[in-house]
């Protein structure tokens, strides 16, 4: 069964590692190993949903919540994952990862 496309994808330029690489390698670790320390797809995926909600006030003050993770400001209305225990929330795309190596939150 040897396919003509074999979809080889590690001779990408090093200079550097992009966020995009880490990503990657990250996903890539999570999928090829069942004993990763992280919790799973379908764990993550049953992290409830949260809207952000800002009043005038808070947006004045500049007490914007942000994403731990990439540090960003969250914006109104803006829906994020809220994780339970600790109520921190970040953005589906940064916490994902981070979970599927981790069963932690990253503030700890
Ligand atoms: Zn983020
Ligand atoms: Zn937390």
């Amino acid at each position: 069964m040897a396919s003509p496309h074999t979809g080889q994808w590690g001779d990408y330029v090093t200079d550097g590692a992009s966020l995009d690489d880490i990503i990657s390698q990250i996903m890539d670790q999570a999928s090829s190993s069942s004993r990763s320390s992280g919790v799973s797809e379908e764990r993550i995926d049953r992290i409830p949903w949260h809207t952000i909600q800002l009043d005038l006030d808070t947006t004045a003050q500049g007490l914007l919540p942000d994403c731990a993770v990439c540090k960003d400001d969250f914006l109104p209305e803006e829906r994020v994952r809220q994780l339970e225990g600790c109520h921190h929330q970040y953005h589906d795309v940064c916490i994902r990862p981070w979970l599927l190596q981790h069963a932690s939150c990253p503030v700890w």
